[in-house]
């Protein structure tokens, strides 16, 4: 796609999507077509795609795509008249939970799950004060919103919503070692959670992804939910997991995050790779909130669980399990982090390698001493990749962090053809000056 072709498609947006419509790069990209961990764009130019986690399974599987057609030309309707798809679907994924998370909620966006979360927590405890991070997103509905402090604005009133610092286990509240930063974290909720009480809107529940993905992946000890979970329960509040980026068997050891870090949550949230890229999302809970729940507000989603949504979703499930992809996850996912760590020996910028399973990056910093982050050298890199034929970006606290999530197919092949790019870029670049 030429320059000129590229500028076009940008002032047919502004003009028809109005301004401030976000995307990635300097250099937007235009992409026509996907398979498995490739993309292409208009110009026929190649991409191996080392972000995009809602082509699950791979970019067009065929497996869902025959699943989407075969439904798609024999029926679809909704939740008000009966079908076996959606009741298939929810036995097979609550099948996948412990903890009596037996029964499920289908939506369209995990903005809309999160929003039912937050109304499960009110109708169980009767109230409405909410705990999140203070560098987390979990979607976009007017409610969803006021838990974001950073991507999304506010709006409305927020006034029930108390943030806590995000956990950072590089510059750990607490200070380095053992448990010190869980219960820092723990305390910080504690105090919120006072807070809360005393303001008189009482405390319904904390959100939180379990592997704080968008806060920047930090690592995390074994047990380090305990503390905070303790905190949480006393007070009488729902622990709400969103399992929207770490679910599905990203992170290689558990098919989902609370089970790798041992939580036990009230409530799961899910969205984005639940029906590789078809929008199906939902939440599971147990049957007593659920009961909760549906005697509080008549809910109903026009397009939640209609039967092709459920077909999209179940063929998900059905090629994780016969590609065995949670495992790829885990074993592609260590040699691509083994790879970082070994490029971190050569480039002084990499302050510290961390993620899970094939969701995982490094924190470019100037100074290892210092920690300074990078953010705007992480740009820079992020779109030399992309130039180079990766497809990669920044998150974290400090938006310093390089952000790597692929498809589930992601082979060693492809992790190792990331790590040569990405080593030529650091030595082109040289030392991060920000
Ligand atoms: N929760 C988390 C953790 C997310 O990252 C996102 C989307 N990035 C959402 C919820 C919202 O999902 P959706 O865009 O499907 O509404």
């Amino acid at each position: 796609m030429t320059g000129a072709a590229t500028t076009d498609l940008m002032a047919r947006r502004a003009r028809l999507m109005g301004p401030n419509v976000p995307t990635f790069y300097d250099a937007p990209l235009h992409l026509v077509r996907g398979q498995g961990v490739w993309v292409w764009d208009a110009n026929g130019n190649r991409y191996l795609d080392c972000y995009n986690n809602v082509p699950h399974v791979g970019h067009c599987h065929p497996r869902v795509v025959e699943a989407i057609c075969r439904q798609a030309a024999m029926l679809n309707t909704h939740t008000r008249y009966l079908h076996e798809g959606i009741l298939d679907y929810i036995e097979r994924l609550t099948a996948t939970f412990e903890g009596g998370l037996d029964t499920a909620i289908l939506t369209c966006t995990g903005s809309e799950a999160n929003d039912i979360a937050l109304r499960m927590a009110e109708a169980v405890t009767g109230r409405r004060g909410i705990i999140a991070t203070d560098h987390t997103y979990h979607g976009n509905t007017t409610a969803v919103a006021q838990l974001s402090r950073t991507n999304i604005p506010a709006t409305g009133d927020g006034s029930h919503v108390r943030h806590v610092p995000a956990p950072d286990s590089y510059r750990p509240l607490g200070g380095q070692g053992g448990m010190a930063h869980a219960h820092a974290f723990a305390a910080s909720v504690q105090a919120a959670i006072d807070d809360l009480n005393s303001s008189g809107h009482g405390f319904a529940g904390a959100i939180f992804c379990p592997a704080f993905l968008n806060e920047g992946f930090p690592t995390l000890e074994p047990g380090w939910f305990a503390p905070v979970a303790e905190v949480v329960r006393r007070a009488g509040g729902l622990m709400i997991a969103d399992e929207v980026q770490p679910g599905f068997g990203r992170t290689g050891t558990h098919f989902w995050g609370h089970q790798r870090i041992g939580l036990h949550p009230d409530i799961v949230t899910m969205g984005k790779p639940m029906g590789n890229g078809h929008p199906v999302a939902g939440l599971v809970t147990t049957h007593d909130i659920m009961t909760a729940f549906r005697r509080s507000f008549r809910y109903f989603n026009t397009f939640g669980g209609n039967p092709v949504s459920c077909a999209a979703a179940m063929a998900v499930l059905e090629v994780l399990q016969d590609e065995n992809l949670q495992d790829n996850a885990r074993l592609v996912g260590a040699h691509a982090r083994a790879g970082l760590a070994r490029l971190a020996e050569r480039h002084e910028c990499i302050g510290d390698v961390r993620g899970y399973g094939l969701f995982f990056g490094a924190e470019i910093v100037t100074d290892r001493a210092t920690k300074t982050p990078a953010p705007n050298y992480v740009l820079r890199v992020a779109n030399e990749m992309r130039r180079r034929g990766i497809l990669m970006n920044k998150l974290g606290i400090n938006g310093n962090t390089l952000k790597i999530r692929p498809p589930m197919p992601f082979s060693v092949e492809n992790a190792d053809q990331m790590l040569a790019t990405l080593d030529g870029i650091l030595t082109d670049f040289g030392p991060a000056r920000d």
